[in-house]
């Protein structure tokens, strides 16, 4: 018993040498950061402090075409004509709040169907795929006919959903030459459906996807395809990285 403890007295006395050691020296990159920014996170009724609010409840004066889209109860229903957000975004973070429509009719694409699509061109399939099977890359959460969502994450017919969208616009040289694509990241109802996905180009019905050159920013853009589906509670952030400064090559101090 007592060469027991021994042993491990003596394995926890070297323990604390070894991270005395560690904390005698410090790594140091020699890149000098920007302070990053303070930002109220908010809660689930309000946005981000740093977010662009295109839809609180209210009205859809941050938008386009929304003539006949129904604002009340602090949701508003898509009606004819696609609707565009008078802001445009490159790299960003898109939240925003949808429910099909709580009684049932039509199936397959025909069921609440609608999406969101980045920069006017890259969509977010918007679909009641509770129990309503279609083809599998045109199902809720699809980057449309390119990829399906990881996991079927859909709620009922009329609750509320919630789509997280972290995006990264594709680059394109003063050429027009794709430099690097877009790449997305979404969260439905919290679960990661798209996991950095690399978009082979737009999102089109019939055509292969592929890339055109764009301006740097564009539009989000919401579809109207014949079916009543709510919206609440939409901002955006954009997203860039901070600035940086090397003012060393990367060492070790000792301390
Ligand atoms: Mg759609």
């Amino acid at each position: 018993m007592t060469r027991t403890i021994l042993c491990a007295l003596g394995v926890a006395a070297a323990a604390l040498a070894s991270n005395a050691a560690v904390e005698a020296a410090e790594y140091l990159s020699g890149i000098e950061w920007a302070e990053p920014a303070v930002v109220d996170p908010g809660g689930p009724d309000k946005a981000p402090s740093d977010a662009v609010v295109l839809f609180d409840g209210t009205d859809m004066s941050q938008w386009t075409g929304a003539d006949q889209w129904v604002v009340a109860d602090g949701a508003v229903t898509a009606g004819p004509g696609n609707v565009r957000s008078k802001a445009e975004f490159g790299d960003c973070q898109v939240h925003l709040e949808w429910a099909a429509a709580a009684e049932v009719t039509g199936k397959g694409q025909g069921r609440s169907n609608s999406g969101v699509f980045l920069m006017d061109r890259y969509e977010v399939q918007i679909l009641d795929s509770y129990e309503n099977t279609t083809y599998f890359d045109g199902q809720c959460g699809a980057i449309y006919k390119q990829h399906p969502p990881l996991v079927n994450a859909c709620r009922k017919p009329g609750a509320w959903q919630t789509y997280d969208i972290i995006w990264k616009a594709p680059r394109f040289d003063d050429a027009g030459e794709l430099v690097s694509p877009a790449y997305i990241t979404v969260l439905h109802n919290g679960v990661v459906i798209q996991n950095h996905f690399e978009l082979e180009g737009d999102t089109p019905y019939n055509r292969a996807p592929s890339y055109q050159a764009h301006p740097d920013k564009g539009p989000i853009m919401l579809q109207y395809h014949g079916n009543p589906v709510r919206f609440r509670n939409i901002w955006v952030r954009e997203l860039k990285d901070l600035e940086r400064k090397r003012v060393h090559e990367p060492k070790i101090v000792e301390r």
